[in-house]
């Protein structure tokens, strides 16, 4: 008998996570606890239900930069070696306890070094975090194995010194670097030394791109910066052509899909896309959930995962998404299982590790819900 997919029922099932930023899935209790102990007077509310109500809202606007603006809050509360440790821990307990069994969660210290850290203070705290996190939730039956991946701001300039501390964290927990912000007039290339010496060190690394710009931040991405995931990536869809054999119109046939040069080498070179649904209706990277690309991209065989983004702004969970995306295009078990390999293939762990993952953890757990 095939288990129907439900939230309950997706929340059971185990799942992969490769784009989620700590700034953006605190609790919002937590948010306010901490406003309080350090004196921080700018929080739009002063109670949880208000306050969460309010990031929601906010979030739903329609544009990444205003998407972005509640992060002004959040990154305020997150100043303290003791908040931020908090922060990343409590972060690990929340996916755990929604069957998230591997994840890598971002941030960008150069956000946390308003009261006087030093960046490599802001990364051992959330580090510690993390690993606490990860005890916590292995002592209640449910193993994570959570990896830190560092940004960069775009509209920034500290990228290669936040490339640098990647490197010098790598054996620790940091398992790959980012850039993240506005996105318009911010292109990737502008940080090509911090890729460069990433690859260097051989080390990988994720680009924000292609989500609220077209298709110029997705070539230099991979073309010039040789990012090894993208963040997003919806934008791919203007170098797809899709047409009905017979002119169109419902139900006459299935959709011829031409890829261009830049579509064709993402999925023949298996770039994987972070997509994020929730978040990219909200910045208005897509106009619905109907209308997302991920179903185009996922019956054409790209690399896609799913993606959380900003659990608090966007009020969601890795099961929420997944059952959006189930919802809207009729997907089952073993399309919820395959996004989930897709991600774990994707993740920036040793190959030998991701395998163990998918082996003995995955594909078992799949297996019964599957049916
Ligand atoms: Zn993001």
């Amino acid at each position: 008998m095939t288990i129907p997919l439900t939230l309950e029922t997706i929340r059971q099932a185990p799942k992969a996570l490769l784009h989620d930023h700590l700034d953006g899935g605190l609790r919002p209790a937590t948010v306010l606890e901490i406003a309080e102990q350090i004196g921080y007077r700018g929080l739009p509310a002063t109670d949880e239900t208000a306050l969460a109500d309010w990031f929601r809202t906010r979030s739903h606007s329609g544009s990444l930069e205003r998407y972005l603006e509640p992060f002004s809050h959040t990154v305020a509360v997150m100043q303290t070696p003791e908040a931020l440790h908090r922060v990343a821990d409590e972060c690990v307990r929340d996916l755990a306890d929604d069957s998230v069994v591997y994840a890598e969660v971002r941030f960008a210290p150069e956000l946390h070094i308003d009261r006087g850290l030093s960046f490599d203070a802001v990364i051992e705290a959330v580090l510690a975090g993390f690993a606490d996190g990860e005890r916590a939730a292995a002592a209640a039956g449910r193993p994570i194995t959570v990896r830190c991946l560092v940004t960069a701001m775009r509209h920034a300039a500290l990228s290669r010194e936040i490339a640098e501390l990647a490197i010098r964290f790598r054996d620790q927990g940091v398992v790959g670097f980012d850039i993240a912000g506005a996105e318009a007039g911010y292109p990737p290339s502008r940080h090509l030394d911090a890729f460069e010496y990433m690859r260097d060190n051989n080390a990988r690394f994720t680009i924000h791109a292609g989500e609220a710009f077209g298709l110029p931040s997705i070539h230099e991405a991979i073309a010039f910066c040789g990012a090894d995931r993208l963040g997003h990536g919806v934008r791919i869809t203007d170098d797809i052509e899709v047409s009905r054999p017979g002119g169109g119109g419902k139900g006459v046939g299935d959709p011829v899909v031409r890829l261009g040069r830049l579509a064709s080498i993402l999925r023949d070179k298996r770039i994987p896309l972070e997509m994020c649904p929730s978040s990219n209706v909200q910045t208005g990277a897509v106009a619905s959930i109907a209308e997302h690309p991920f179903d185009l991209l996922a019956r054409a065989r790209f690399r896609v995962t799913v993606n959380t983004d900003n659990r608090l702004m966007s009020d969601t969970t890795m099961s929420n998404e997944m059952l959006v995306l189930a919802e809207a295009f009729g997907y089952g078990w073993s399309d919820l299982e395959r996004f989930t390999i897709n991600a774990m293939k994707s993740a920036f762990i040793p190959f030998d590790e991701r395998l163990a993952i998918i082996d003995d953890v995955i594909k078992p757990r799949y297996a019964v819900l599957v049916g």
